[in-house]
């Protein structure tokens, strides 16, 4: 139990002093502990929004507080003028856990979708022979790759961008799960195609069967760049490693961040070949806290945690598990439940309560989910969780999907 403030009282003081560019639901996290979350007033919740992926290890882990610790004790910040030997190792182990050859480390996720921009970029410029300034990047309808004002210049999400115009131009947009409408985009001056596997912001969209395999296919006739951003989707969310597994797409560069800090810091990197990362020289790109120490040898022990406990496979079968009960729940609101392993969407008929309504109602009854455009609401829980906790919750979620007016 928070000591001094309530509820209330934390409530007020947010709103003199706290931006407001979130509108928080009737929660204030006191602390967490693998699914469970309580909050200042020792109401228990179970966690199935993992912080949109960043926690699937869950809360706490006992192997990342320790590695934390550890290593803060030992070194935290190294300027990346200098080597450490935390750096090296995490690009050598993140490189080959992905099955590539080397790295480029950030912190928020946003960063390192800036990151493959960039590298995108100077690739056509300098590899591909684009004329200066005219490259393009083709990105699918309804994306979400973060809020810098690089990023949102390519938004379909209305509020991302207006009044924060002028966009940065060089962004093609494309439907999602169309590979014709790619193959039509491009152009002599295409540099790279960005996607998300499954589109998690955008409403937990599964882009329909052999799309990726001809996205990449597509990309490798044209030499375009087939960067996937697996922030969301990748380190097992989805049943497998890296949604793209699906398919067996290996893509030129996988952008990854959230769940790579082992949901106790921010770290994410852009991984690819040796040929494409060392577009890059001295002096082209940086950050203060991007690869420093204590990230990476967090980062190292959250991508060992998700081998050693089979957290892809876990989301596989539990995810099967939890879809298979929501699809039962017999519902007039529902119209359709989708997703792949622990990443799933329930999309709400538009005549009845949005899905932030529902999720009020949801964190009432002590799920904490969050909604993902006007009638999805978001499942999403850490990938440790178990089958009882699966029970639990479905039995909650029928109740609030199948009642018909708040209790
Ligand atoms: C969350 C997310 C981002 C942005 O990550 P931040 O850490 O919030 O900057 C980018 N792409 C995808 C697919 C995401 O889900």
């Amino acid at each position: 139990m928070a000591e001094n403030y309530s509820k209330d009282e934390l409530f007020r003081l947010a709103k003199l002093h706290l931006a407001p560019n979130y509108e928080p639901y009737p929660v204030v996290v006191d602390w967490a502990s693998g699914c469970r979350v309580w909050d200042v007033e020792g109401k228990e919740y179970l966690d199935m929004l993992s912080g949109y992926s960043a926690l699937n290890l869950g809360h706490g882990h006992s192997r990342i507080v320790n590695a934390l610790k550890y290593q803060s004790e030992k070194v935290s910040i190294a300027p990346r003028k200098f080597l450490s030997e935390e750096l090296v190792l995490f690009s050598k182990e993140l490189a080959e856990f992905c099955g590539m050859e080397m790295i480029l480390p950030s912190n928020g996720g946003a960063e390192a979708v800036e990151t493959a921009i960039k590298l995108a970029r100077k690739w056509a410029y300098v590899k591909k022979g684009v004329p200066r300034g005219a490259a393009e990047i083709i990105v699918c309808r309804d994306n979400f790759h973060g809020r810098t004002t690089t990023i949102v210049s390519f938004s379909s999400e209305q509020q991302y961008i207006n009044l924060f115009e002028p966009r940065t131009p060089g962004f093609i947009e494309v439907p999602f799960g169309d590979a014709d409408a790619l193959k039509k985009a491009i152009t002599k001056n295409t540099a790279a195609f960005l996607f998300e596997p499954i589109q998690g912001e955008g409403g937990i969209v599964v882009p329909p069967k052999g799309y990726l395999r001809e996205c990449r296919e597509i990309c490798r006739e044209n030499n375009v760049l087939f960067i996937a951003d697996e922030i969301q989707t990748g380190l097992g969310r989805t049943g497998k490693m890296f949604t793209c597994d699906y398919e067996d797409v290996k893509p030129d560069l996988y952008i990854l961040g959230k769940a790579l800090g082992g949901g106790a810091l921010p770290v994410s990197a852009v991984v690819g070949s040796r040929e494409l990362l060392r577009v890059f020289r001295s002096g082209d790109h940086g950050s203060t806290f991007g690869g420093n120490p204590l990230a990476c040898h967090v980062a190292r022990e959250a991508l060992r945690v998700i081998r050693e406990e089979k957290l892809a496979e876990k989301a596989f079968v539990m995810g099967r598990y939890l879809m298979r009960g929501l699809k039962k729940i017999k519902s007039p609101h529902i119209k359709e439940v989708r997703g792949k392993g622990l990443l799933i969407g329930i999309e709400l008929k538009q005549n009845g309560p949005d899905a932030h309504e529902f999720c009020g109602r949801l964190i009432e009854a002590g799920i904490l989910c969050s909604d993902t455009k006007k009638y999805v609401i978001r499942i999403a829980p850490p990938l440790i969780i178990s089958k009882s906790e699966i029970d639990w919750a479905l039995e909650r979620i029928e109740k609030v999907l199948t009642t018909k007016k708040r209790a």
